[in-house]
């Protein structure tokens, strides 16, 4: 890859806890992690968009004209998407570009690899034709692109994580304000590591959509009664009252798990200042237990890792990212990593005749260039 003139990169992402908030308008903890989406770019003289993916080993190609949505653009959907929101905002770009993207985040395993394409896109034109765009309206356009130009529903969480993301710290984020603050996680006697199911995602974009809709749809029947902007403004000793007003089980079962889960947010934050590992693995594991049972966001695979996690020597485990496949994370103490993974490939093969992937992940800075 010594051919190109620019490179820029963009981590993956694993969220701590605070899942299915962000587009509720609560709080999540999510950080970056070292696996990369590194982008190779030359400016070209003609008005010619070629997007290269070494790792799908596939080019797609269209111009600088012709950028409205089209099924043609595959993969490069979220790229093109990028100049379709710039564009949209009045930012000129006079000229084509190649950009080669090469990737070891997994595509499509919930560690958020389109959110980092469509980061380090921005980024790269941000800085090679002097947009002046800071990394959290990135985020912002970012997310533009996924509402707007795919379709899908999301909230600003994985957006804003690899635009703003710093080494050794998550960002406690407010996603109705899009305010934050960065927590260092500095675990002493545990870490943190990744639990790749490699059950391929199918549905995610209908079903993430639906669960979106039966938020709305709670949220609306709520404001009859309360005085709330998003299902994050109650609190759980809102819960009885709210079953009584929602009058509808599964609606109910959504709501206990948003309005929990975002109250798990502050007690995990305490929980890494104070380093407490007890709490942090609790918490961790009654995430999973409200994405199971409440929220119905795991599955068979999510549910059989975090408990093949749990028998190979976790303290604490939880499905991470939108779920219905993809990843878990689990803590884990220090200098177990040998045996905790070869022990949990093997109970989740006994249960799912699926050979995980476990990664050791050091907490990283977000995009920038190099
Ligand atoms: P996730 O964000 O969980 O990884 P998504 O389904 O949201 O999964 O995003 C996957 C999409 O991101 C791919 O379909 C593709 O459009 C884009 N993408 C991810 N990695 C690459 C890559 N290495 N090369 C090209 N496109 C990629
Ligand atoms: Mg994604």
């Amino acid at each position: 890859m010594t051919n190109y003139e620019y490179k820029f990169r963009a981590p993956a992402r694993i969220n701590l806890i605070g899942e299915h908030i962000d587009y509720n308008g609560g709080y999540v903890l999510p950080c970056c992690i070292n696996m990369y989406l590194d982008a190779y770019v030359n400016l070209r003289i003609d008005n010619k968009l070629i997007f290269k993916s070494i790792s799908f080993n596939n080019v797609i190609e269209t111009n600088l004209d012709n950028i409205n949505y089209d099924k043609k653009f595959d993969w490069a959907i979220y790229s093109v998407g990028v100049f379709y929101i710039l564009k949209k905002l009045g930012y000129k770009i006079n000229k084509g570009l190649e950009i080669n993207y090469v990737s070891n985040i997994p595509a499509g395993s919930g560690l958020s690899s389109s959110a980092a394409i469509l980061d380090v896109t921005f980024l790269l034109l941000n800085k090679l034709f002097n947009l002046g765009i800071s990394n959290k309206d990135i985020a912002l356009y970012s997310k533009m692109v996924e509402n707007e130009y795919c379709n899908l529903k999301s909230g600003i969480m994985d957006e804003a994580i690899i635009a703003l993301g710093k080494k050794n710290q998550c960002l406690l984020l407010n996603c109705s304000k899009f305010e934050y603050e960065y927590v260092d996680i500095n675990l002493l006697d545990y870490e943190f590591v990744v639990l790749k199911t490699n059950k391929p995602r199918k549905l995610i974009e209908s079903k993430y959509n639906e669960r979106v809709e039966e938020c709305n749809k709670a949220l609306d029947i709520i404001k009859t009664k309360y005085d709330v902007k998003n299902l994050c403004m109650l609190k759980s000793e809102n819960l009885s009252d709210i079953k009584e007003l929602l009058n509808d089980e599964l609606l109910f079962k959504r709501v206990n798990h948003v309005v929990k889960e975002n109250e798990r947010v502050f007690e995990f934050v305490k929980a890494l200042k104070n380093n407490d590992y007890k709490l942090i693995a609790k918490l961790l594991n009654e995430s999973q237990e409200s994405l199971k049972n409440d929220y119905e966001t795991t599955g068979y695979h999510l549910d059989s890792i975090c408990d093949s996690a749990i028998y190979a020597g976790a303290i604490g485990a939880r499905s991470t990212g939108a779920g219905f496949g993809g990843c878990a994370i689990a803590l884990i103490k220090k200098n177990t990593f040998n045996d905790f993974s070869i022990k949990l490939k093997e109970k989740y093969y006994k249960l799912t005749q699926i050979y995980a992937d476990v990664y050791r992940v050091e907490i990283t800075d977000g995009i920038k260039e190099i």
